[in-house]
């Protein structure tokens, strides 16, 4: 089985990757992952990454493609796979169409209004980077129901895990969202006009907190008879 996820940021890519892969017994496959487990390891392309990140620059396609082939060799994608956050480019899909075959996107579809509500409510925590949400949402736009419940920490601005502080990201401020959802979209693009017609689109409204949305997704990704 070999997925990708695509979706704006605060989407929630990662949760919903996060929680699927287990249940289909894939691998998730996020660049973000890959990137820290390369430059934990201080490989030779670990440390080419490490050299981009630190300027703040997205680390450039060759690399991320070099580190995806690296990444396909381990036991775990024996099964397939989820790509979370990857191809961001057209080239690094034409680059991934020459190794392997996607046979479903999963495209993640949330209005800005409800992302930029969502993503100013994030709070992480200092510590462990652990993620929480105090948004509250409950909205309709165009006749569709959103109701997005909040992911609280038991204890106010403390993280469950290990009592860390939360706070909030400077990339989570709502002028750097709006920015962040354009460059998304104007990266986005392409690379979804690229597989349009090639490959089957899973378009799914996320209009419910990820404990109704993971199990739609499951029954959605089932009518395809993947293997
Ligand atoms: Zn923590």
């Amino acid at each position: 089985m070999r997925l990708v996820i695509f979706g704006p940021p605060g989407s929630g890519k990662g949760t919903y990757s996060t929680r699927i892969a287990p249940v289909l017994k894939i691998a998730r496959i996020a660049t973000g992952d890959m990137f820290r487990e390369e430059v934990k390891n201080n490989t030779q392309l670990g440390k080419l990454a490490a050299m981009y990140m630190n300027k703040g620059e997205f680390v450039p396609d060759d690399v991320t493609m070099k580190m995806f082939k690296e990444r396909l060799k381990k036991p775990d994608t024996k099964n397939g796979f989820i790509l979370d956050g990857f191809p961001r480019t057209i080239f690094q899909a034409k680059e991934l169409d020459k190794i392997t075959k996607i046979e479903v996107i999963i495209n993640l579809i949330v209005p800005d209004e409800i992302l930029i509500e969502k993503m100013s409510a994030r709070r992480m925590c200092k510590n462990c980077g652990d993620i929480y949400n105090i948004a509250d949402i409950k909205k309709n736009i165009d006749g569709v129901e959103y109701l997005l419940p909040p992911m609280l920490p038991k204890k106010k601005n403390v993280c469950d895990k290990c009592g860390g502080p939360l706070y909030q990201r400077d990339d989570d401020k709502p002028e750097v969202i709006k920015e962040r959802l354009e460059v998304y979209k104007n990266q986005a693009a392409p690379v979804i006009e690229h597989y349009t017609g090639k490959i089957p689109f899973l378009d799914i409204h996320v209009t419910r907190g990820p404990e109704i949305m993971v199990g739609k997704i499951l029954d959605e990704i089932k009518k395809f008879n993947l293997k």
